[in-house]
């Protein structure tokens, strides 16, 4: 095996799924098959230590930074935590613990809420910033939406300085509740919670009613505390929710039970014995709890032993998780084929006998590829444990019975079943080679139709297999030349005057207008969608043929150039430009009318107050979420932007957790304009108060 391509391949995967687990709230795979690749990777790098690099994932925490908020960096270490399955790993962790460090220990256990973590930040009693945990080091300032959350005290019974770590959660009847509203539904509470936290607008994050558990606090000055419990004890009294939940151990049960008290808290005690009956209690209350919980967290509970203790890049050496085992059950694989995706990709699929696992029926469970199946040694007719750890997409966990045909573990074939091109291994994947196969060009029509690109009503993936196996199209240069009336008396579509007919057609017409940016999604470049088409546009690249000018010179530098652009992205982009079939299609759709340039807005109906000033904008606020909507409305009105604060500056508009900028700023004699000068400034100080009510604001998700 080529252990380095295999690591670079891992590290690469890896990062994919964090940024839809943490980032998007959508995750791609189960948690197990993340923490299988996970473990593989560590195990990698361990046997080959040169293969480690500083940027691999098993060196730093998951990374939930987006570029929708302000970064901030965290004062103090916030990292994920160690994980162990087994109580007897707990038991073997409390034990070396123990031994290494010399001391006379105690453990405090608590809940592990499945919620989304962040760090509250007070000065002198007041909360000055909420940040999420990012890279452990620096995270997205989301203050205005996390104030909205009732059980986060906006002030504290003292004026102390302090930064305190907790996770926002959704109970789970809320989010039954709320889920069963909307139109793409949340696997669980964590995705909503994570994802009503990174809302534009505080007014729909607050239509959410998050709760907040907090569980370690970081004094600015020395408070001549020495246990975990004290601190706990102590959060409380600051107006805090602690979870009560909580067990605290020592070598006897009598001893705790005086050190609880003596820290004025409340929880179960005993003795290191009673450890291996508490986390059954724990795991079978999980159940009857509001609120989700996915493991439970063993803390050492003397701070100094803390201190010596220290840290690694990812996680703290004085607590560890027990995380619960996924729901599981036993089915048979039937067979197993594969599924070809609009790039190409070949992904195995195991056809199961129908299970019922945590309140939904499988049928089928994705193999991810050949790989997966080699470590699985899978062949059709074995016996397997599936789980949905994470709630999310069942997997195939391990084979527990061969069958007994003599089948041997399954391989990939040859070529492709849909078109019979031959299949080739890229990376960790297979991919049909044949770009017009029809399993592929089925699901780039699709893909370009859907919500998110072209969002043509009507055109959904039944009704293109429907047009594709008729031989209407075969393309999406297909769509704009195609006479709809066609499908008259097809099977669902009645006749040429049927409604759905002219519905289709209206929204073919409409799809004209469709803005530049959803255009450019839509041509399903690798790694260019909506989040690099924007960064991309505001840049300056904002017309198709601009972008082409980049395109024929391979010009990915300038890309890269780009804030929130890596070069191995702005290459793709390139490449994806360049592939003959991806030009072509453009200028199919150039000559179907469809938008080439990002219209600029009319700001006619503005007055142009800021009209030859620059200014600068920091921090976060309560109206403008991203903030980039702020220097919106000062362009319109004739305003400049930039990036940093100097002399020349006209103003810098300070929102809360503004830094540097405004110190720099009262040092340099600028103008500092809060959010409320502003909105007074640009007439929208009135409109604030009333903003549930605006008839453009978007609905909850
Ligand atoms: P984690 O969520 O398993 O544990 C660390 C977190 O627990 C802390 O950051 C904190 O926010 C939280 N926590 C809750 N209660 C706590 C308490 N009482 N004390 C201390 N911390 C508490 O670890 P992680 O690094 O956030 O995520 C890694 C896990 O997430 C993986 O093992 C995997 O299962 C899952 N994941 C899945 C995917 C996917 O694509 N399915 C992607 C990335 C991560």
């Amino acid at each position: 095996m080529d252990y380095a391509n295999r690591a670079k391949e891992l590290r690469e995967l890896l990062s994919e799924y964090q940024k839809a687990y943490y980032v998007i709230g959508r995750p791609l795979v189960s948690d197990l098959e993340y923490d299988r690749l996970f473990d593989e990777l560590v195990s990698l790098e361990n046997e080959h230590p040169n293969l480690k690099t500083s940027d691999s994932p098993t060196q730093r925490v998951g990374s939930d930074l987006t570029s929708d908020f302000p970064e901030v960096e965290h004062s103090i270490p916030v990292l994920s935590l160690d994980k162990a399955y087994s109580d007897a790993e707990i038991l073997s962790w409390i034990a070396k613990t123990t031994k290494n460090t010399g001391e006379n220990l105690s453990f405090v256990l608590e809940e592990k809420i499945d919620g989304f973590s962040i760090v509250l930040y007070y000065e002198k009693g007041l909360l000055v910033r909420a940040v999420t945990r990012g890279n452990g080091f620096v995270g997205n300032d989301v203050t205005a939406n996390v104030k909205t959350i009732y059980s986060v005290p906006l002030r504290l019974t003292q004026p102390v300085d302090i930064a305190v770590r907790g996770e926002v959660y959704l109970k789970k009847a809320e989010f039954e509740k709320i889920n069963s509203t909307l139109i793409e539904p949340y696997a669980n509470p964590r995705n909503l919670a994570a994802g009503t936290i990174r809302r534009n607008r505080s007014s729909e994050t607050a239509q959410v009613p998050l709760s907040i558990f907090v569980y370690e606090g970081f004094w600015a000055d020395a408070t001549g505390f020495t246990d975990h419990i004290q601190i706990l004890s102590q959060l409380k009294k600051l107006g805090f929710t602690v979870d009560p939940n909580l067990s605290y151990f020592c070598r006897t049960k009598e001893e705790a039970n005086a050190r609880l008290a003596a820290a004025d808290l409340e929880g179960n005690v005993g003795s290191f014995d009673d450890i291996p009956q508490a986390i059954i209690d724990n795991t079978q209350r999980r159940s009857s709890l509001p609120y989700e919980i996915d493991g439970l967290v063993v803390k050492v509970n003397e701070l100094s032993t803390r201190e010596d203790l220290g840290y690694t890049g990812h996680h703290p050496r004085w607590a560890i998780a027990y995380k619960f085992e996924a729901p599981q059950a036993q089915t048979q694989v039937l067979d197993i084929d594969v599924q070809v995706g609009r790039t190409g990709r070949v992904t195995p699929m195991a056809r199961i006998k129908d299970t019922l696992l945590s309140g939904s029926t499988i049928r089928n469970i994705t193999l991810h590829n050949q790989d997966y199946v080699d470590q699985l040694e899978l062949s059709v007719g074995d016996t397997v444990a599936i789980s949905k750890r994470g709630d999310v997409i069942p997997a195939v966990e391990t084979v527990l019975e061969k069958n007994d045909m003599g089948k041997t573990t399954w391989k990939m074939p040859e070529a492709c079943p849909v078109c019979g091109s031959p299949i080739e291994k890229r990376g960790a994947h297979h991919f049909c080679t044949n770009y017009d196969c029809a399993a592929q060009a089925k699901g780039r029509l699709a893909f370009f139709c859907a919500k998110g690109q072209m969002d043509i009503e009507g055109l959904g993936p039944k009704t293109i297999e429907v047009m594709y196996d008729n031989g209407f199209v075969r393309s999406i240069s297909d769509l704009y030349a195609f006479d709809f009336n066609a499908l008259a008396g097809l099977d669902g579509f009645g006749g040429s005057e049927g409604r759905k007919i002219e519905g289709i057609k209206m929204a073919m017409e409409a799809s004209r207008r469709t803005p530049f940016r959803s255009v450019l999604v839509s041509l399903g470049i690798s790694e260019f969608g909506k989040k690099a088409v924007d960064l991309v546009c505001d840049a300056g690249y904002d017309s198709m043929d601009k972008l082409l000018e980049l395109a024929d010179k391979d010009d990915a530098d300038s890309l890269s150039a780009i804030h929130g652009i890596g070069p191995v992205t702005a290459k793709l982009i390139i490449d994806g430009l360049n592939s003959d079939n991806t030009r072509k299609l453009i200028e199919d759709l150039r000559k179907a009318g469809l938008q080439m340039s990002d219209v600029k807005e009319d700001v006619s109906g503005y007055e142009q107050i800021f009209a030859g000033q620059s200014w600068c904008v920091t921090g976060s606020f309560e109206n403008f979420n991203p903030r980039g909507k702020a220097m919106d409305e000062i362009k319109r009105r004739g305003g400049t932007e930039v990036s940093g604060v100097s002399k020349k500056t006209t103003c810098l508009l300070a929102g809360s957790g503004a830094g540097s900028k405004l110190d720099k700023a009262k040092s340099l004699g600028v103008r500092v304009v809060t959010e409320q000068e502003f909105l007074q400034m640009i007439g929208m100080l009135g409109e604030k108060g009333n903003q549930e009510a605006q008839p453009d604001q978007p609905s909850l998700f």
